[in-house]
């Protein structure tokens, strides 16, 4: 079988790189296909290694405990794309890497997402590429305010991120980005956030899960609406982008892609993730295959399952302290408790999730 059609079969390993709470889910989820996860993450305490019989506890930049690591396993994955190349490169020397590191490296960087987006006549905010205070004052001159400054890596739950309103300060907002490359972006008037997932084959299939709402408090998503109140040509247009960049971008996995749905009823993506997301979380308790079990058969090289949703359904994260409601969760009826096994629960730290589920009505 050539290396690009490898596939696991269940008694056999993947092995992911990360070992957060995505990775838990995914651990459980191959585990009902007997197959094994194998984590890679340099936290002792992470919420993966609890459910899951081997793991690897050491720097991302380790390239021998990396290359050992490849060693024992089929296949490798992530559950966290910040992956130095270096790093990616240690492991497809030995097994596969799904997504490849061209995939990673598009969605590490923001110009080059954006841009990735643009040339295939997709719409994102209107954006500049920010790498001093002089070219600050040009691109908002440019742009316009309100706009967002944003670092081009390494941000995610709105962390590196400034807003430029009529009266923000240039020298302040780029001072911020405490030198790091930058990227300024128009500010879209939204009517709602919305994200997709789609699922793509070792064959090139794909599948897509239901388009949903996303509302975000403090920069972290907060809520999921399962299905988004759009229209079908909207629906259609969200499953168009994703397949179109999956398909241009040649991945094998997931990829999440978050759009803005605009007051004039345009799409725009803002950024993807190729891995699990949290805004897939509801499939969980309302789709026939959840992204966790898609995710595995997607990078494992096995059919993937039917995305369908069954029900409608509400996900809420629980974050920091709110996650001590668990008693009365667990109590109320129609509603799913997932918990993470984080020992400590610090502000802004995502603890477990619930997904609230009734009928499906559309
Ligand atoms: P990001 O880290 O790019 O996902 O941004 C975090 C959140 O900031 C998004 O979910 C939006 O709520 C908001 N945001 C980011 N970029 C823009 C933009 N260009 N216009 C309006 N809101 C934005």
């Amino acid at each position: 079988m050539p290396a690009e059609k490898k596939r696991i079969e269940p008694g056999g390993t993947l092995g992911i790189i990360g070992g957060g709470q995505l990775g838990r889910m995914t651990a459980l989820a191959a585990a009902r296909l007997g197959i094994d996860c194998h984590f890679y993450c340099p936290e002792a305490e992470s919420p993966a290694f609890a459910v899951t019989k081997s793991h690897t506890c050491a720097a991302y930049d380790d390239l021998e405990a990396l290359a050992r690591f490849a060693e024992a396993v089929e296949i490798v994955s992530f559950e966290f794309e910040n992956v130095p190349a270096e790093s990616v490169r240690a492991a497809a020397e030995k097994v596969p890497v799904r997504p490849g590191w061209g995939v990673l490296e598009i969605a590490q960087e923001r110009v080059a997402e954006k841009s990735f987006f643009n040339r295939l006549g997709i719409g994102t905010a209107p954006w500049r590429p920010v790498g001093s205070g002089a070219e600050l004052t040009d691109a908002v001159a440019a742009i316009g305010r309100p706009a967002i400054l944003k670092t081009t890596r390494f941000g995610y739950d709105g962390k590196g991120q400034v807003r430029i309103d009529a009266s923000t300060d240039l020298d302040a907002a780029w001072a911020a980005m405490k030198g790091q490359p930058a990227i300024l972006e128009g500010f879209v008037d939204f009517a709602f956030e919305a994200s997709i997932l789609v699922a793509r084959g070792v064959d090139g299939e794909t599948a897509c899960f239901d388009v949903v709402e996303n509302r975000h408090r403090q920069g972290i998503l907060d809520v999921t609406i399962a299905p988004a109140a759009i229209s079908p040509i909207l629906a259609r247009r969200a499953q168009e982008i994703a397949v179109n960049a999956a398909e241009a971008l040649d991945l094998v996995g997931l990829l999440a892609v978050e759009l803005f749905v605009t007051t004039d009823g345009k799409l725009l993506v803002n950024e993807m993730a190729p891995r699990p997301h949290n805004s897939g979380h509801w499939t969980m308790n309302a789709c026939y295959t959840d992204q966790f079990e898609q995710f595995v058969r997607a990078v494992c090289g096995l059919p993937l399952g039917r995305p369908d949703r069954f029900a409608d359904a509400v996900m809420t994260n629980l974050i920091g302290d709110e996650v001590d409601a668990w008693p009365q969760l667990l109590a109320e009826p129609g509603v799913f408790v997932h918990l993470y096994g984080k020992a400590e629960s610090r502000a802004g730290r995502k603890m477990g999730h619930v997904n609230r589920i009734t009928p499906r009505r559309i």
